[in-house]
């Protein structure tokens, strides 16, 4: 927490504005929607409830199907599977780590040819790196297909300058526990659709029709975020860019201190976008190294050190067997190699230098003494 929360939920206790209307919500939408540059934003539940009524605003339905980024967390596709509609899952590129443009191509474009067209791409900005938007969006304007980027773990991101989040006709973001900032639990959907956007807030207050008594014509949720957290929310967006500044220190320590270990190599940043380093993540060649990612997760848990490995891609998972998956190439699936190469390490914005520097020297420890005195070792 950042210290003014407090102030925030005082008010709304104050005024016994709790849920679910009051101005914390309507600042911090508003808020929101300034900091990142669009016309609209809806403060919901969650990050997955604002990617499920993206999709049921594009009335995704049972027989439809929708694109998505492989290498993600399960939330990412869940929704497509409340709407009765298929995933298909689209690999990573070497280069951002994120979905593909080639392999987008050839599904968007085999699609086109069977006559069955996704409803929507969902896009995801991995560990706070954006996709490579410019491709991915002339793409789905190609075929004319909507999409939405997942913006959950990157704002505060740029691409271009441009806000993360705000390159599909819809944007979502979340404020769980784990995310950059946090109101214990909620999520933001933006665009700059106004129209659909009420449509939008209308669908998550139980789809409730204009008359003084409770008539509904519409399947609607319960994914409004309360009054008191979006109070926790508005004093966390004042310290964002602090976190963005911590994270990217943290990042840049690691680099500096583990890049000259043969067989490491830290995720990427794509030209002319900035990433919030939401977490520091690295891959490791066992040949080069002398150990593998396994290896290095096991000696750092032993220390009581808490990391893991990337996100098991999607199209791996039991959840989603069955569904089409597109590589990268044939016969190259970056997402697998990434999974298994990939280690997330500790990235906490409030991870002292003390313990930062305990995380490296378990790190150059375990590798100094796998390899030994007589490998291959060319550093430190
Ligand atoms: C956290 C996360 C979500 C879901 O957000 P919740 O607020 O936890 O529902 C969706 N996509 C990605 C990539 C995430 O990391």
């Amino acid at each position: 927490m950042s210290g003014n929360e407090q102030k925030y939920i005082k008010e709304a206790f104050d005024t016994n504005w709790i849920a679910p209307v009051g101005t914390n919500l309507n600042a911090f939408e508003k808020e929101i929607a300034d900091y990142v540059g669009v016309k609209e934003a809806l403060a919901v539940s969650s990050g997955t409830a604002a990617i499920h009524l993206a999709l049921s605003l594009l009335d995704v339905k049972t027989g439809d199907t929708v694109f998505c980024s492989t290498l993600t967390f399960v939330a990412s596709a869940n929704p497509i599977l409340y709407q009765g509609a298929e995933p298909v899952f689209i690999d990573s590129d070497p280069e951002s780590w994120n979905m593909s443009p080639q392999a987008l191509e050839t599904a968007l474009n085999d699609a086109f040819i069977k006559g069955q067209l996704p409803k929507a791409v969902i896009v995801v900005n991995l560990y706070g790196q954006s996709a490579k938007m410019n491709d991915i969006v002339s793409l789905c304007k190609k075929y004319r297909v909507p999409m939405i980027e997942d913006a959950a773990e990157s704002l505060g991101s740029t691409y271009c300058r441009k806000a993360s989040g705000t390159f599909g006709d819809f944007g979502i973001y979340s404020f769980n526990g784990n995310k950059i900032i946090t109101t214990s639990g909620g999520g933001m959907l933006v665009s700059d659709d106004k129209e659909a956007l009420s449509k939008a807030r209308f669908l998550a207050t139980q789809a409730r029709d204009p008359a003084p008594h409770y008539q509904h014509s519409q399947l609607g949720f319960n994914y409004r975020l309360s009054n008191v957290l979006a109070g926790i929310g508005r004093s966390q967006l004042a310290v964002l860019e602090d976190r963005v500044d911590a994270k990217r220190t943290i990042f840049e320590r690691y680099l500096l201190e583990l890049t000259d270990i043969p067989g490491i190599e830290f995720m990427p940043e794509l030209k002319n976008t900035r990433s919030n380093r939401w977490l520091t993540v690295l891959t490791i060649n066992e040949e080069e190294a002398g150990v593998t990612t396994k290896t290095l997760l096991d000696a750092l848990g032993e220390e009581n050190i808490e990391s893991r490995p990337v996100w098991k891609p999607l199209h791996m998972q039991p959840l989603f067997r069955g569904y089409c998956y597109y590589p990268h190439k044939d016969g190259e699936s970056v997402s697998e190699h990434l999974f298994e190469k990939g280690i997330c390490l500790p990235s906490g914005s409030n991870l002292s230098e003390e313990e930062q520097g305990r995380v490296i020297e378990c790190i150059v420890n375990t590798i100094k003494s796998k390899v030994g005195i007589d490998g291959k070792l060319r550093w430190g």
